[in-house]
């Protein structure tokens, strides 16, 4: 589904992403941790070029991304990304907003559109808000939305740049849950995150980010309960 080889990206002479090679499977969901700066959003940037990298290449359903010949806004419907920031649009309804995407790209009617927005909101709990103003909801609501708003593109993969860490804590859980749910359903899912709980509990490989190159990775239970790479240990000490 998603395949990364040799992925290299700087800025100047920074060089951020130093080789970094991963293949996830359908269904599968990868946790990303590791220090602040060394690299993580970077990468999953790279993933759908909003960042271009200076070598390597990156592969989604089978296309390369790089290739000029691949229509990169096509990749991209099928790459959904949640970030820190949901950029709601303020003007406009919590059903237009998860509408707007498919039906300005044709994938659906107006009609049929609404209805699967529906039942998104019905997924992350927050179908009586369909026709509130997005600015009247709370930072957890507003995450979720932009995760239905993600979602009613129907991506094969979705994308979490640490879709909490801008959240009052008792609003984490809300949007952990639903994130749970996903995988829950089979999505395919990179997620960036500092809620090791999370990670535990829900992803199938733990990716240990240092210094712009994957250091580590395996299981939960690998990473968590035996680090062999003094860096991981490091990392877990500091935030464990
Ligand atoms: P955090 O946990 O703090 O989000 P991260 O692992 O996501 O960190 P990145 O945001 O990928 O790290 O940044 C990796 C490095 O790339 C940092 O040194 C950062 O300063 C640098 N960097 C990121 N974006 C840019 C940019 N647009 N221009 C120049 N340097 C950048
Ligand atoms: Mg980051």
């Amino acid at each position: 589904k998603v395949q990364v080889k040799d992925l290299h990206k700087s800025y100047g002479s920074n060089e951020v992403l130093q080789g970094i090679d991963l293949n996830v499977a359908p269904s599968e969901v990868v946790c990303m941790i590791g220090p602040s700066g060394s690299g993580k959003s970077t990468f999953l940037r790279c993933l759908n070029r909003l960042e271009v990298p200076n070598g390597g290449h990156v592969y989604v359903d089978g296309y390369d991304i790089a290739d000029p010949k691949v229509n990169i806004n096509k990749v991209r419907e099928n790459i959904g990304m949640v970030f820190q920031h949901f950029n709601l649009f303020p003007n406009m309804s919590v059903l237009d907003n998860i509408t707007l995407a498919p039906v300005q790209l044709g994938k659906a009617t107006k009609e049929a559109a609404e209805e699967e927005a529906l039942r998104y909101l019905d997924l992350v709990g927050l179908r009586e808000k369909a026709n509130v103003n997005p600015q009247t909801l709370s930072g957890g609501q507003k995450q979720r939305v932009a995760i239905a708003r993600a979602l009613a593109m129907k991506p094969d993969v979705m994308l979490f740049d640490e879709p909490t860490s801008a959240l009052d804590p008792e609003m984490v859980g809300d949007v952990l849950e639903v994130m749970k749910q996903l995988a829950k359903q089979g999505m395919t899912m990179i997620v960036v995150t500092h809620e090791m709980g999370f990670a535990k509990q829900v992803a199938d490989r733990v990716i240990f980010f240092h210094d712009g190159k994957i250091r580590e990775q395996g299981t939960p239970e690998e990473i968590f309960d035996h680090p062999q790479h003094p860096d991981t240990r490091n990392f877990l000490d500091k935030v464990l």
